[in-house]
């Protein structure tokens, strides 16, 4: 199933998960596919699985797990592919894996560059990869983008030119990266509708329930943590099951706000965290 069909019905809501690390113990994958049992009974439009972010490092194990997604659940399953560890002949190789596996769904990225800042020579930009993609195959083609701006971009307005380059290489539909202001969000959809990109966009939504996870966010350059945000996160720091609560009704109420602005659908971040997600689904069920 090419998951761009889900959008005849909106608002799309669907799940971002990690797979296993390579080396997990028997326990911790039993854990894993349980979480991956209650996620899936969620009835998401589609899930996605990373490629070698804080999850598994091998794209066999992303190409695994969507293959389980889809036969196990029947539910749509997106790859991710990020180009940095591609190069032309290996994207080959793994575009045949994936066709062979029946996973009709990628979402093409650049990567974050390595130490020494060069990109990929093959695919310098998310773009090339969605250009190759397009050439070599016909799967379904989804892209990423930046309400609060990517980090490495000149500017605002430069950064949505380029991710119309990315939809006019070929990218179907966009998630965006996760992001804690809804008028951000607003105001980059008003960019993106100027420069003529007519292509569905999801927002990217993340409960973030620990100080684990705040520390993470300042470490994804581009992600602005909002005042009323901080000041929340601090009344609670004290108080794990109040910070949970907090970082759920926080989500809960940005879902809220996109839903009734009429968005195109909500990618959940969800960390591999049944409960949470549990939560917010139950909460946002009767606005969808
Ligand atoms: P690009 O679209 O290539 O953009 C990167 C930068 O280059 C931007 O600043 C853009 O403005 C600029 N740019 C684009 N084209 C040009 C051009 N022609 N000339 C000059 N500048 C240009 N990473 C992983 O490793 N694995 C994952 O599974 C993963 N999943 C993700 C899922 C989502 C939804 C998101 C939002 C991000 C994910 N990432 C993942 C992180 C992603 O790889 C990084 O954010 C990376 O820094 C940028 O990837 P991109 O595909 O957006 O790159």
């Amino acid at each position: 199933m090419k998951v761009v069909n889900c959008f005849e019905h909106r608002p799309v809501i669907s799940f971002e998960i990690f797979p296993p690390r390579a080396k997990a113990s028997e326990k911790a994958t039993n854990r894993f596919y349980a979480s991956l049992d209650t996620l899936a009974s969620l009835e998401p439009a589609y899930i996605s699985v990373t490629y070698g972010a804080g999850g598994s490092n091998d794209h066999a194990s992303t190409l695994a797990l969507c293959r389980y997604i889809k036969v196990h659940y029947g539910i749509g399953a997106v790859a991710h592919i990020p180009a940095v560890a591609f190069n032309a002949q290996s994207l080959k190789t793994y575009l045949a894996d994936l066709k062979q596996a029946h996973v009709e769904n990628v979402l093409a990225l650049r990567g974050d560059l390595p130490a020494d800042g060069r990109p990929n020579n093959d695919f310098p930009f998310a773009s090339d990869l969605v250009a190759a993609i397009k050439r070599e195959s016909d799967l379904n083609i989804l892209g990423a983008c930046y309400p609060d701006v990517h980090p490495e971009a000149e500017n605002c307005v430069v950064d949505v030119q380029h991710l119309k380059e990315k939809v006019d290489a070929g990218a179907s539909q966009l998630i965006s990266q996760l992001f804690f202001e809804n008028e951000h969000y607003f105001s980059f959809l008003e960019r993106c509708e100027l420069a003529g990109i007519k292509v569905p966009i999801q927002a990217g939504i993340m409960s973030v329930i620990n100080e684990r996870q705040i520390a993470k966010m300042a470490t994804i350059g581009g992600v602005e943590l909002p005042p009323k945000f901080l000041k929340m996160m601090h009344h609670y720091q004290d108080n794990k099951i109040a910070m949970r609560d907090a970082g759920i009704a926080y989500a809960v109420d940005q879902i809220v706000d996109l839903l009734s602005e009429g968005v195109d659908g909500i990618h959940l971040y969800t960390m591999d965290n049944p409960v949470v997600t549990q939560r917010i689904c139950s909460a946002i069920k009767t606005l969808i």
